[in-house]
């Protein structure tokens, strides 16, 4: 999904207006993406056509180039359609606060209880799992081997008893034993069937929980739209937990759950560790979607502080390969301005490669207000022209700064480093077009 995305978007780049011929375009691949990833094919379609309609009715902002802007929006929708905000679980003010937990046969369901159970006890609650899937051979043995490596304490009555009695007895202990959070591991199938449904009804009818969390694989794709919405009609669940994001899929499960139930992922699963759970961020995900490093905080923390003019004056510099110490501190500035350069090179796509080359270029911090110290002290004509630094001058400079010719010397490497290394990238004519360099 990223790579198709990313490939959306790069045909966007180079274009210097945004026509509504172009947006149709990208989005078409951004359709495409999408149904790759399993998402359900009406929230594909309903989610392009507002994108569409945002990106053609809108002025490009100044600052931002067409695709950019575009690539914000797309973004901004994304996390939208997955909830704006990040849900939590609803606690009982009476307690115990009972947690039901729902799902397909290995969606994740007694893993999941455990780390739920973990995830509270470590916020001081003092959970109990009730062990309900009295089906699936050693379903028991297996939620008590999670809870004993948790210390949490595992309620269960063996496979013999009816789970709807053995939910009402693990709620009678607990109330005993002072639980303020039940979690209830319920039985799945492999597919949706009456029998379940009925069975998961009539404990939901009896303990009243407070959330039933559907338990999703997210490796399922379009299955799991499916799963959501028959669960849902059936049973109402309040909240999904999205399992096995950890591995190689594409998030498209987590993007139509919510647009088709309208009930909000709360946790994800990212891994089998018992610790391996995360509170849903929406705009995480989305990023994760769009796989684009953090290009949109990049954008924005240009907007702020990067001056564009300048930018560009340095730009044509930089093809003349007239970079000097007086650019070298404006760069800087700029750039301390945004963050570190390792930072922001990490956000733009396709620099991780360059980050590797400037490897030792420090840029960060005290080591950089050293740099500046060194070109403050030189004169403009030094500035210009480095190569009229002679030892009397660098001697002179040194002192000025606080510094040493030593440290003076390294830095006239580096800008020689950094010259040699723009000659690179833009004699490459391909290369900083094709990594969508900035600006
Ligand atoms: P249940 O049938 O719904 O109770 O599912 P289980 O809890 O038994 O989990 C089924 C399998 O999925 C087990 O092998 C788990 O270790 C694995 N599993 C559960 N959650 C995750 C997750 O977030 N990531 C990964 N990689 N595996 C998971
Ligand atoms: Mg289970």
């Amino acid at each position: 999904l990223s790579d198709k995305l990313q490939g959306a978007f790069s045909k966007l780049k180079s274009k210097g207006k945004l026509t509504e011929k172009d947006v149709k375009a990208a989005m078409r691949e951004v359709k495409l993406a999408l149904l790759e990833a399993d998402v359900n094919f009406k929230v594909v379609k309903d989610f392009v056509k507002k994108v569409q309609e945002r990106c053609v009715g809108q002025e490009v902002m100044e600052s931002l180039t067409p695709a950019q802007h575009v690539i914000k929006i797309v973004n901004e929708e994304l996390t939208a359609l997955m909830g704006d905000v990040q849900s939590k679980i609803t606690i009982s003010s009476k307690p115990p606060t009972i947690i039901m937990m729902v799902g397909l046969q290995g969606a994740g369901k007694t893993t999941t209880s455990g780390k739920l159970g973990g995830y509270f006890k470590k916020q001081g609650k003092k959970p109990l799992l009730v062990a309900c899937d009295v089906y699936r051979p050693a379903a028991i043995k297996q939620l008590e081997v999670v809870g004993s490596s948790l210390g949490i304490e595992v309620f269960n009555m063996g496979d013999k008893e009816n789970p709807v009695n053995i939910a009402k007895a693990g709620l009678s202990h607990a109330m005993k034993n002072n639980n303020d959070l039940v979690i209830i591991d319920t039985a799945g199938r492999l597919h949706i069937d009456e029998e379940l449904m009925d069975e998961l009804k009539s404990i939901k009818s009896e303990v009243k929980p407070h959330e039933i969390l559907l338990v999703v694989d997210s490796m399922t794709g379009q299955d799991a739209v499916n799963v959501a919405e028959s669960f849902d009609n059936a049973l109402g669940i309040d909240g999904v937990v999205l399992t096995k994001l950890d591995g190689d899929t594409r998030g498209g499960a987590a993007l139509s759950i919510r647009a088709v139930t309208q009930k909000p992922i709360k946790f994800i699963g990212m891994g089998e560790k018992l610790d391996d759970l995360e509170p849903f961020h929406p705009d995480r995900m989305a990023s994760r979607i769009l796989g684009m490093g953090d290009v949109l905080s990049l954008i924005e923390k240009a907007q702020e502080t990067m001056d564009m003019e300048k930018a560009k004056a340095l730009g044509a510099k930089l093809k003349k390969q007239e970079f000097d110490f007086e650019d070298f501190l404006d760069q800087m500035e700029q750039i301390q301005k945004m963050g570190s350069m390792d930072k922001i090179l990490g956000m733009i796509p396709g620099m991780g490669d360059i980050k590797n080359q400037l490897g030792d270029v420090d840029m960060n911090g005290k080591e950089m207000n050293r740099v500046k110290a060194i070109i403050q002290s030189m004169t403009i004509e030094e500035r210009r022209n480095p190569q009229i630094l002679n030892a009397s001058r660098k001697r002179r400079i040194a002192k000025g700064s606080g510094t040493s010719v030593q440290e003076v010397n390294k830095l006239v490497k580096q800008l020689n480093e950094m010259k040699k290394m723009m000659k690179m990238f833009t004699s490459n004519s391909k290369g900083m077009k094709k990594r969508g360099g900035f600006p």
